[in-house]
């Protein structure tokens, strides 16, 4: 996520009123549960902030859920680990949070951190994912939240948003080998203007624990302290998950749920 997420982040993603959803497309909740769930995430630990809630719901509704995480995450930690370390160690605790819910595929497109583009080159690597997986729903990062600083979060967004018309065009990539494939619906989180939100009260614990699965982001987007031997601080972690809960809660309250993941519904 690098450095997107604490109690400030949190006070501008939760700015989210009724005449914010009223203005945007008639709001929607808890959908049935889709054969196939793709999120494209710039980092390894976004898909745990915006997506995992959602995912562990319909993961064990039966949903076959994947996640593809564009970045490398080489520039993500404080700590002293040389970026080569931290690739590997960041995929491994991005298999274990998946695995922790229930999301059965999770791909690195490796791009370097930081210096995420949308360009045609990657655009077709990420349509072809796309037309791999063969996702029903497909989430990314809204990139046209105002005011956004981290270019990789909108560049990502901007990204997956072009690779989903890419896919679904049969006369585009006809060398790939691979039929287009359209998915029904795509959900845009980190959004300031949600307009779908899915309720996740029974799987915040589960979210929680996929979030802690990211150990190397403890101090830089958690706030969570270690000591030198590794043993994170137990009241940053209450805190941590004290902030997650009024999050999930304030982003539920629009739509009348006790705690929700909150989306931007786009036509594809
Ligand atoms: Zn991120």
């Amino acid at each position: 996520m690098t450095r997107a997420w604490g109690p400030e982040r949190q006070a501008g993603q939760t700015q989210v009123t009724n005449a914010t959803v009223q203005e945007a497309q008639t709001p929607t909740t808890n959908m049935a549960a889709p054969a196939r769930a793709l999120a494209i995430c710039a980092h390894p630990d976004d898909a745990e902030f915006f997506v995992a809630g959602t995912f562990a719901k319909w993961a064990k509704a039966g949903t076959f859920c994947a996640y593809l995480v564009l970045t490398d995450g080489s520039k993500g930690s404080w700590g002293d680990i040389s970026s080569e370390d931290l690739v590997l160690l960041r995929q491994k605790e991005q298999r274990a949070a998946a695995e922790a819910i229930g999301v059965q595929r999770v791909d690195f497109a490796g791009f370097e951190d930081g210096f995420l583009v949308n360009n045609l080159d990657t655009r077709r690597e990420v349509a072809l994912w796309i037309r791999e997986i063969r996702p029903t729903v497909i989430f990314a990062h809204d990139p046209w939240k105002p005011y956004r600083l981290h270019p990789d979060h909108r560049e990502a967004g901007f990204l997956a948003c072009d690779a989903v018309t890419a896919a679904r065009e049969p006369s585009v990539y006809p060398d790939s080998g691979l039929p287009a494939h359209r998915p029904d619906k795509l959900f845009l989180f980190e959004t300031n203007t949600p307009d779908h939100a899915e309720e996740i009260s029974h799987t915040l614990e589960d979210k929680i624990a996929a979030l802690l699965s990211h150990k190397t982001q403890y101090k830089s987007t958690m706030d969570i302290k270690r000591d030198l031997k590794g043993k994170a601080d137990p009241q940053g972690i209450a805190a941590f998950q004290t902030r997650v809960h009024e999050w999930t809660q304030e982003s539920g309250k629009p739509f009348n749920l006790p705690h929700a993941e909150v989306f931007k519904k786009l036509r594809t």
